[in-house]
């Protein structure tokens, strides 16, 4: 607008300019002309007062214009609701606007002309004053500043505070316009914003707190339930997998359970229906069942244990019977009545029948099934408590057979074990229930007769069994006859325990024997006697070997060939200082009894062969030594180490020791005794089989021992010139002999005539006192003589 009316203005002064200029040109042409430039002048000055009353007008419009556009800029100013401080370049404050006024109860007078930071709204409590003051002196703007101010009535202000600058036309700052807007409003928004925030967060972090609970007590549960579903499993598992079978029953309902186990167990397995406590009563074998019944009872109205355990037999659907153990625990309610029992089933069956052999293997005998030792001590204590209380008597038996040995070792184990088992069937016919029969082994039987009230009965049962072998044994249809001795002893006159009763039972059975066979005797204080003489016996025996009691004796054995001695039976005597000369037979079976066998063995061998060392050294070298083995020497482990260091020790040789073994020793363990004589013979020792023919001898095992010599017992050879049998006999067993390449010996060779029969029966060796006793080394001195003496009586 200001350029429009300037322009009006020029082109006025223009125009009235070129009217004045141009009048000179056109005044030289004429007065006319004069007269005729007149309108143009006044048009002229027509137009310049136009010009003027517009310019005028123009002016007037801009100033009323101006006016109200700084009406409207002081309107807007005063009404803003922002307050607006203009400060000059010093900072000085030249305007405060009326919200400025309003908001901080400081009036303009109050503001103006002070320094920016001399304002208490824009200093205390806050730098704004400051801040503004220090950008103005550095030209600079404050920009979104944000101040918490304090009014006049200290009610707090939150402000965003900004900076401009006022230029002028040249762009040179004039003044600096400070602009502020409360935001009090915004920030309290913003402030529960925040709490509400906060809140939020907090409920969050308790949310992820509860969150994070939840998931544990989710983590347990479901740790929990694996646990759970794994012990359900794992007795799941345990139910059906164990051995026994698990049954469980609900009083209220009424109702049992079992395991598929436990049907298996029961026998129920096929079955299809619901198995019921009756069902399961059903099965009780009558004979249990009040057992069984009484058992459970006793539990259920008087319990003493945790728990209840019955066996008790049943009967299966497929009629077997079965032993059962029934285990179980049960739960009362208030009033005293199972409301639950659950427990297990046990088939114990195989354990029952093996309970019952061990049984039978710990009191009977196992073959003969009679009872053993220890059953009749048991049954002993019984009797005799018994008896002292009705003031009975108990007699005890003691029974050998007389023969039986001979049997045994001749006929075979085998029937003679069978033959025990019948003397012990028999016997036990003979017998009152009350009684017992028991083995103790070997051939002996006791018998306990319980209940006695007068000594008659005694013998009277005694006479009944002997009658029992007056008649033959027929056994796989050969007849054999064989006796027994019987001793007696009876409580409470002969002892008051069975150690003492059989003790002196046995000592009345070895009187019985030496009286002659069939025979019993009843224990008298005699006889007692005598056994005091056997226990003697034993203990001067014990003490012989270390007193140096015994003696080799020598029996030369001849060549009836050559007519050489070729070989010297070593054997031993004892005598004693106190009951003089005891013969082998008389000791050697005691020594085996009391265990000093072996002791005496070994003195027997180491003797022997020093002897032979001495004969060999004096000249004698062809010289053998037999020496003689007993039963209890040849069970011994190390004996052929034994053999083999004597052998060393004494400096002889292997093949000049000849072992003399009975066949009763060889029969004993045919395995064991064939491979110690194997050994025996592989370190270059002979063996003889000695007392052949004294019983019922075996071909077929001869020829199964690995044995140098057969000699023939004294018995057989002292008949052979009498008897044409025995002669008969005696010649196929020579024959026999030379077949399996074995040498023969006779022993017991007492007449010339035997002598004659041997020789030309072409037996190898004879040994008898047609020759020579037994004699000490020191009577055999010097052997010559005796060399000269055979030679001359084999002539
Ligand atoms: P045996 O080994 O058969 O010994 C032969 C027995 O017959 C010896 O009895 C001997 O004296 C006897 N005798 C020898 N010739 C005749 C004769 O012409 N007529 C008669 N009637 N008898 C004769 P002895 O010395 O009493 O020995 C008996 C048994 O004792 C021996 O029988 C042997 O089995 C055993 N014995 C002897 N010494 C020992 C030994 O040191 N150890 C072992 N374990 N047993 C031995
Ligand atoms: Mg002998
Ligand atoms: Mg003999």
């Amino acid at each position: 607008m200001k350029s429009i009316s300037k322009a009006a203005l020029y082109a006025v002064i223009v125009s009235c300019i070129f009217h004045l200029e141009v009048k000179p040109v056109y005044a030289a042409s004429s007065d006319a002309e004069d007269i005729s430039r007149l309108p143009y002048i006044l048009s002229a000055v027509l137009i310049l007062v136009v010009f003027t009353l517009i310019f005028h007008f123009y002016i007037n419009y801009l100033k009323k214009k101006l006016l109200l556009e700084q009406d409207f800029s002081k309107n807007i100013i005063s009404n803003i609701k922002t307050m607006i401080i203009v400060c000059d370049l010093d900072g000085k404050v030249v305007m405060f606007n009326k919200f400025a006024q309003e908001i901080s109860g400081y009036s303009l007078e109050e503001a103006k002309g002070k320094k920016v930071f001399e304002i208490p709204f824009l200093n205390e409590g806050t730098d704004l004053g400051k801040r503004i003051y220090d950008s103005i002196m550095a030209d600079k703007l404050l920009e979104n500043y944000e101040a918490c101010l304090t009014a006049r009535n200290k009610k707090p202000i939150y402000t965003l505070w900004n900076m401009d600058a006022v230029k002028d036309a040249q762009g040179v700052s004039v003044n600096m316009v400070v602009m502020g807007i409360d935001i009090t409003g915004r920030k309290s928004v913003e402030q529960k914003l925040t709490e509400s925030y906060r809140e939020l967060e907090q409920t969050h972090e308790e949310l992820v707190a509860t969150e994070e609970e939840l998931k544990e007590q989710y983590d347990d549960l479901n740790k929990r339930d694996i646990e759970l579903r794994h012990s359900e499993e794992r007795y799941r598992l345990a139910v059906e997998g164990v051995n026994d079978g698990i049954w469980d029953w609900d009083g209220k309902e009424g109702k049992l359970f079992m395991s598929k186990r436990c049907r298996l167990i029961m026998g129920f397995d096929n079955d299809s229906e619901a198995i019921t406590i009756d069902k399961w009563f059903g099965t009780v074998l009558r004979e249990d069942m009040d057992r069984f019944v009484k058992g459970f009872n006793k539990y259920i109205t008087e319990p003493q244990d945790k728990h209840f355990q019955i066996e008790y037999r049943i009967r299966t659907a497929d009629d077997r019977i079965k032993w059962i153990r029934t285990r179980g625990m049960a739960i009362w309610d208030g009033s005293g009545i199972p409301i639950r029992v659950a427990g297990s089933n046990t088939d114990i069956t195989e354990q029952k029948v093996s309970d019952e052999k061990i049984h039978q293997l710990a009191y009977y005998d196992s073959m003969t099934g009679l009872p053993n030792r220890a059953l009749l001590t048991d049954r002993f204590i019984i009797a005799a408590a018994n008896a002292q209380r009705k003031g009975w008597m108990v007699a005890v038996f003691f029974i050998d057979l007389d023969n039986f040995k001979t049997i045994n070792d001749t006929i075979g184990h085998s029937f003679g074990d069978e033959l025990l088992f019948r003397v012990g069937e028999q016997l036990k016919l003979k017998m009152r229930r009350s009684d017992t029969i028991a083995r103790l082994g070997g051939d002996e039987f006791i018998i306990l007769q319980a209940n006695v009230k007068d000594i008659n009965e005694v013998n009277l049962l005694a006479e009944r069994m002997l009658a029992l072998f007056k008649e033959p044994w027929v056994l796989d249809e050969r007849e054999f006859y064989v006796t027994a001795s019987i001793g007696i002893s009876v409580y409470p006159n002969n002892g008051l325990d069975l150690q003492e009763l059989m003790k002196n039972a046995d000592a009345a059975m070895y009187k019985a024997k030496e009286t002659g066979k069939n025979n019993y005797k009843i224990f008298t204080q005699e006889l007692n006697s005598r056994m005091m003489e056997r226990l003697a016996i034993e203990n001067y025996l014990r003490k012989a070997t270390e007193k140096n009691e015994f003696v080799l004796f020598y029996q030369p054995q001849v060549e009836l060939s050559t007519g050489r001695i070729t070989s010297m039976e070593a054997l031993i005597r004892w005598l004693s200082p106190n009951i003089g000369w005891i013969s082998p037979d008389a000791f050697i079976f005691i020594a085996e009894e009391i265990g000093v066998i072996n002791v005496i063995g070994e003195w027997v061998l180491r003797s022997a062969c020093t002897q032979l060392a001495r004969w060999h050294e004096e000249g004698f070298d062809d010289l053998k030594i037999s020496v003689n083995l007993s039963a209890r020497q040849f069970q011994q482990l190390n004996l052929v180490e034994l053999i083999n260091n004597i052998i060393e020790e004494t400096g002889i040789k292997a093949q000049w020791l000849e072992l003399e073994i009975t066949e009763s020793i060889a029969m004993q363990d045919l395995e064991h005794t064939i491979s110690v004589l194997q050994s025996i013979k592989d370190i270059g020792i002979s063996v003889s089989l000695d007392d052949f023919g004294k019983g019922y001898s075996s071909l077929n095992y001869l020829k199964l021992l690995p044995i140098n010599n057969l000699k023939i017992d004294k018995t057989f050879v002292h008949d052979i010139t009498t008897n044409v049998n025995q002669a008969k006999i005696a010649k196929a067993l020579i024959a026999l002999a030379h077949n399996m390449e074995l040498t023969v010996t006779a022993e017991g060779v007492e007449v010339p005539e035997q002598l004659e029969f041997l020789k030309k029966e072409k037996c190898d060796i004879v040994q008898g006192f047609l020759f020579s006793k037994p004699m000490s080394a020191n009577e055999l001195e010097p052997a010559k003589k005796y060399q000269d003496d055979l030679q001359q009586a084999l002539q």
